[in-house]
């Protein structure tokens, strides 16, 4: 395949691409016989996106659901509308719902919701609200206001698993530019490894999960990644099994890769990560508030950070109201952890996190007012967040180059015209593997 006429960091160029890999760039080549070609009109042709933090089923699942939180859904009112309007018989599955709405319980959806199986998670992704006909089909164990905290696992018992459409989702992504994924859902086991790798995405992928994928061996374009480690404040271990939960994932030889949403939550992980030991490739997800204190540390121990920059523009509202005025300026650092050497790298967290990694980039550049506006990265920074190797998140950006494999992502103007307004970007070709 040729593609001719694209803009390679800044320059014309045409490229060519054999058996998956980029075999020549130069300002002209000429097609050979029965050669594919595509002209990119001038448009940047750069690296295939990735995607640092996904999680693929939950993804998959949210893209048939119904959104039932911000900025679709803003009131009860507003809930209720979308509700009835639901298209379908059968259960209805809601996504994204927030506390800003007002209080959402069974006695609200059983009055104001539709006749028919209801069940709306959080955004947070740990909470599902059931109506009382949800209820009934699911059985004993839920909680009689309708609202279910960490009950995945039982929902998924009662109501059997729906098979979530990876190619589908594969082929949302790859529009979006996006040729490899890191998925990082914490209970991954082979056999998740297995259907991630099995379900026909064109994508890279980096598989998260638990001891049980240590021996797991590379499948197809699939890859085993590090131990997720995912506590939250009210369930955190102490200091010595934590150390030594690190230390066992480093003695199989894969680093970890760390929740961290709270202050409790950054300084116990870091302090297990110092008395284990780095490894390389350990990490931070999210990093939600960081003071000066955790980015010295997380600087000095070498760990990388993998951040969501878009959260704060999709929920700037909420952290207005939630967040001390103090503690703003902390929610999602960027530019501190580059000017404190930290490998920096984003990932959507999609469905939590909208999957559009463009908006990812324009929210990195624009920061709402009040959230620390020298947090604000320059448009190319805000690229190589998802330029980095998946095994070096924030690591030297990957380079449209002779020899590198053809993961590529043609966009639909110039880098000039880009970065001017990256939410406005356009894909006009993605390249997986060529
Ligand atoms: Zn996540």
């Amino acid at each position: 395949m040729l593609i001719q006429r694209a803009e390679v960091a800044g320059r014309r160029c045409d490229v060519r691409i054999a058996g998956g890999i980029i075999s020549a760039i130069a300002p002209h080549l000429p097609p050979e016989a029965g050669e594919t070609s595509l002209d990119a009109q001038g448009g940047a042709l750069i690296p295939g996106l990735h995607d640092h933090h996904i999680h693929l089923d939950a993804t998959a699942a949210a893209l048939c659901s119904l959104r039932c939180g911000p900025p679709e859904v803003t009131s009860r009112d507003a809930l209720a509308l979308a509700l009835a309007a639901a298209p379908g018989a059968g259960w209805l599955r809601g996504v994204g719902f927030h506390d800003s709405i007002g209080r959402v319980d069974r006695a609200w959806l059983d009055a104001h919701g539709p006749d028919r199986p209801v069940r709306i998670q959080h955004r947070g992704g740990r909470m599902w609200l059931l109506n009382s006909r949800a209820i009934a089909e699911i059985g004993a164990g839920v909680p009689t206001d309708g609202r279910l905290i960490d009950g995945d696992a039982l929902v998924a018992a009662r109501l059997g698993r729906i098979p979530p459409d990876l190619a589908a989702l594969g082929g949302r992504l790859a529009a979006l530019g996006i040729t490899g994924v890191t998925e990082v859902t914490p209970r991954n086991e082979a056999e998740d490894f297995a259907r991630y790798a099995g379900a026909g995405m064109a994508q890279r992928l980096l598989v998260m999960g638990r001891p049980g994928l240590d021996a797991q061996p590379p499948l197809g374009r699939a890859r085993r990644g590090a131990v997720k480690l995912h506590y939250h404040d009210h369930d955190l271990p102490d200091l010595d099994t934590l150390a030594a939960e690190v230390a066992r994932a480093h003695d199989v030889g894969r680093p970890v890769a760390a929740h961290c949403v709270t202050r409790a939550e950054l300084f116990v992980t870091l302090a297990a990560i110092e008395t284990a030991g780095v490894h390389p490739g350990d990490r931070i997800e999210h990093a939600s508030i960081a003071p000066d204190e955790a980015v010295d540390w997380i600087a000095r121990l070498g760990v990388t950070v993998v951040t969501q920059p878009h959260f704060l523009g999709q929920r700037a509202a909420a952290y207005r109201a939630e967040v001390d005025a103090a503690d703003r300026p902390l929610l999602y650092r960027l530019q501190a952890w580059r000017d404190a050497g930290v490998r920096l790298a984003a990932g959507s967290d999609a469905p939590f996190g909208g999957m559009d990694p463009w908006a990812a980039m324009a929210a990195a550049v624009d920061r709402p007012a009040g959230f620390g506006a020298g947090e604000a990265l320059t448009p190319e920074a805000a690229l190589a967040l998802f330029l980095g190797d998946p095994d070096d998140p924030g690591g030297p950006a990957r380079q449209v180059a002779m020899g590198a494999v053809a993961d590529l992502c043609l966009l639909d103007r110039g880098w000039e015209a880009a970065r001017a307004d990256l939410g406005a970007v356009g894909v006009r070709a993605t390249l997986a593997a060529g």
